[in-house]
């Protein structure tokens, strides 16, 4: 499901900031958000604008935001969505009252119209703004080809796995209460690149549909199948792992750890799916030796069944048959045990890496494995601005 980065919400609260009289906390699901003193008051609708929202520069409303207004003559710079403190207290988001965007009111007014005032909010709390006001999703330096421009990937992600992805546990103010009994495989949110490996057998539907290999390609190939290396949008060619590139190390890093001929002894159509971490991704918030380059496991797609195989099933049996390496797992337990709101789980994703920096956060997934969702650590978040 792609991110709703501008989406209409229902304040449920506002809260003093003690020792300013014109701005408040705003509570919106799981977010809290600073507003001007009198644009809200409990129960009201307004336009929410996650985190990593790039505000169109240019769009003058927006230009309040700006921290300085660009060198005469360039183009405003986009406007990013960041998470701050003032005060002591979090914002994270933009948040304002739904005049502010006359494209939403148009939309609010036409549905009600159409379906009255309670059918008008049902419908509009499910919609997405981000195209008409030309808001995008901020990809800075962690972008995949940002270092490697010059290489061209092979092809498209494959059609037939699913890009990874995980829902802020923000925006599901209930999931504790629904999930309460469900039992949860907590692990460690590597912040990384994510990185697919498949292996798709030559009688399989699947084979035909994969791009043409170039010459030379040598650790594609096996006997009864093929080999594909990912990252999160493209499929990569196998000669990309030679170069010592960001972009580039994903099939040399899968090669290392001998994923390739793991995955052609099962013969099985499968996807591993985990997080390319190592000293030139991201900016090694990890901290990973010089040159050090590791794939971390966490889920298995099972082509053929059309579902993520149960994730204690990956982490206990698939990770030691195939000997990889797999992301940290907190434990197994419900939900309800685990933590007792979503600002509960918000605080657990505090916590250290690896090898003992801030970590990112938490995955949490669902033993069945078919819902999963992230908390992403705020002092991370504080820390390095994402
Ligand atoms: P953004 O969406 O802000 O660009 P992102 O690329 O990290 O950030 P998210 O939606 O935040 O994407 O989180 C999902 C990503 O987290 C996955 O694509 C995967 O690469 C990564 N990830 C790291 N550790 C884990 C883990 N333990 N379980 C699942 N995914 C993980
Ligand atoms: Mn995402
Ligand atoms: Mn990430």
């Amino acid at each position: 499901m792609p991110r709703k980065l501008v989406t209409v919400r229902r304040i449920s609260a506002l809260t003093p900031i003690k020792g300013a009289d014109r701005i408040e906390s705003a509570t919106i699901d799981g977010w809290t958000c600073i507003v001007s003193v009198g644009d809200f008051k409990p129960g009201d609708l307004g336009v929410y604008f996650e985190i990593d929202s790039l505000l169109p520069g240019s769009d003058e409303r927006w230009a309040f935001l700006a921290a300085n207004s660009g060198r005469s003559g360039s183009p405003p710079a986009d406007i990013r969505i960041q998470t701050i403190r003032i005060r002591k207290v979090l914002s994270q988001g933009l948040l304002v009252p739904p005049a502010v965007c006359p494209e939403v009111v148009e939309v609010m007014d036409r549905l009600q119209k159409e379906l009255g005032r309670a059918g008008m909010e049902e419908r509009i709390l499910t919609m997405s703004f981000e195209d008409v006001l030309g808001v995008r999703k901020f990809e800075g330096v962690t972008s995949e080809f940002k270092t490697a421009g010059n290489i061209e990937p092979l092809a498209e992600f494959p059609s037939f796995i699913p890009k990874t992805d995980q829902e802020r546990v923000q925006n599901m103010p209930n999931v504790v209460d629904e999930w309460r009994d469900a039992v949860f495989q907590e692990t460690t949110k590597m912040d990384g690149s994510s990185m697919t490996v498949y292996y798709v057998r030559r009688d399989s539907p699947y084979y035909d549909l994969l791009p043409p290999l170039p010459e030379k390609t040598v650790a594609s190939q096996h006997p009864n199948g093929r080999v594909g290396v990912c990252s999160r949008n493209r499929e990569l060619g196998e000669h990309m792992g030679k170069q010592a590139r960001n972009g580039s190390f994903f099939w040399a890093t899968a090669q290392a750890a001998g994923i390739p001929e793991a995955l052609a002894r099962c013969d099985r159509n499968l996807a591993l799916q985990g997080e390319l971490c190592g000293s030139t991704i991201q900016k090694n918030f990890e901290g990973f030796g010089a040159g050090v380059h590791e794939f971390y496991l966490f889920s298995i797609w099972d082509m053929d069944a059309r579902r993520y195989l149960p994730p204690r099933e990956v982490h206990e049996v698939w990770a030691p048959r195939l000997g990889v390496k797999h992301v940290a797992v907190e434990g197994y337990r419900p939900l309800g045990e685990i933590a007792s709101s979503v600002a509960d789980l918000v605080k657990r994703a505090d916590g250290n890496g690896l090898y003992g920096r801030k970590r990112e956060g938490i995955v949490l997934k669902h033993v069945d494995g078919a819902f999963s969702f992230k908390a992403i650590s705020n002092s991370y978040l504080l820390k390095h601005g994402e």
